[in-house]
């Protein structure tokens, strides 16, 4: 078996434990990965005056696979996101996130397997933000009103929602020839084309366009994203790969995981022409952090991606079938699971979490 360098970034909060215990399970798959460890996150504006510092984007760029824990965004202030940053910095245009039942995870429904394909560099995460109050603001809502766009108030803050036929062709081109390559077959677009007509409207009318190239191989629908919601909660199992811009997929994501057992379990991956970072769907969750109880299932998960991405799919089978056979023996499970199940026995922690993983898999 060849031996891999991929850049863990542990990133902060309940990163921390959740990227230990992906390393050791990693490592008891049997496949060959020697870690470069590269930071990002609040601790690094102090040494390096950027949460992102050069040397973490090169580093991944280098390698060309990297696994991330979460980082902690301040909430309206502060630095932006690091995860945003990443991804533009390295053009990760897809964002991919399976939403899998696991027997014995406390989802509502124990046959989901639908796939979340989410535009990852516009929408409303662009990052152009105007706020209120400052002569860049007036200008813009002085020029809305003279282009006769709209009145927009003069306290506002904006945020502009740029959606290009570029990325969307990109995107959509990536869910259909995903759907061919997984057996899938049906891709659904999701968008709100019947309010914002320049954008989402041009989402769905490029989406129909591609889509037209792969008639007769994979079906094609398209919902509402309110709509879409309901349908998700009603019948999850009536999807199969779903493409959102990027804020409806975001959502869609924590709605997905919520229908399975949780974020505790929902892996994800970030992919572009030269790079893949693999993450977790959950942030850092400042409540549960440093504690010893985060459910590590959704790295480890998402360690599973990026040993399939490797082309180490032996290992990757071996990981899940060791997350399905702890799950469904149900002695050992983090409370968040605990919790979904009912379960009667006493919550595990993550270390104990991820021993009863590691001796599924050396046993
Ligand atoms: P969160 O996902 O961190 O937590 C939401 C809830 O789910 C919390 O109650 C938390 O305890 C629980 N939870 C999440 N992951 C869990 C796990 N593995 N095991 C058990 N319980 C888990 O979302 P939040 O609280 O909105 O965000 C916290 C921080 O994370 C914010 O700063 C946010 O910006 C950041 N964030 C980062 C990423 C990323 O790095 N990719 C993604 C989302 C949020």
């Amino acid at each position: 078996m060849a031996k891999h360098t991929v850049t863990l970034i542990p990133g902060d909060g309940i990163g921390i434990e959740t990227s230990a215990a992906m390393q050791r399970v990693v490592e008891a798959s049997g496949a060959e990965i020697e870690w470069e460890i590269a930071e990002a996150g609040a601790s690094m504006v102090e040494a390096c005056g950027t949460p992102l510092p050069d040397s973490t984007i090169e580093a991944v760029r280098r390698n060309g696979v990297a696994i991330k824990g979460p980082v902690t965004t301040p909430v309206g202030e502060g630095f932006r996101s690091v995860n945003v940053a990443l991804r533009q910095a390295l053009d990760l245009y897809v964002c991919l996130r399976p939403v899998l039942s696991i027997p014995g995870a406390g989802g509502r429904y124990d046959d989901v397997d639908l796939v979340i394909v989410r535009e990852n560099s516009e929408d409303l995460y662009a990052g152009i933000e105007f706020e209120e109050g400052t002569d860049e603001t007036r200008e813009l809502i002085e020029f809305c009103r003279s282009a006769q766009a709209g009145a927009i108030r003069p306290d506002s803050g904006i945020s502009i929602k740029p959606v290009s036929v570029t990325a969307t062709r990109n995107i959509v081109r990536y869910a259909f020839e995903y759907a061919l390559a997984h057996g899938r077959s049906k891709v659904t677009a999701v968008h709100k084309a019947n309010i914002m007509k320049h954008t989402d409207g041009l989402f769905l009318r490029v989406a129909r366009e591609v889509a037209k190239r792969y008639e007769g191989r994979i079906e094609f629908d398209d919902r509402i994203i309110d709509a879409f919601c309901m349908n998700m909660v009603i019948d999850p199992t009536q999807f199969d790969v779903i493409v959102f811009p990027n804020l409806y997929g975001d959502i869609a994501s924590d709605l997905g995981a919520g229908l399975v057992g949780g974020l505790g379990i929902a892996p994800g991956a970030n992919i572009g022409d030269g790079c893949a970072v693999f993450e977790a769907v959950h942030g850092s969750a400042p409540d549960i952090a440093g504690k010893n109880l985060a459910n590590p299932t959704a790295e480890i998960l998402s360690a599973a991606m990026m040993l399939d991405h490797l082309g180490e799919t032996a290992c990757a089978s071996r990981i899940r079938k060791a997350v399905c056979q702890v799950y469904a023996e149900g002695s050992v499970l983090t409370a968040d699971i605990r919790k979904a199940t009912g379960s009667t026995h006493a919550a595990a922690s993550c270390t104990e979490f991820t021993d009863a993983l590691v001796a599924a898999l050396t046993s």
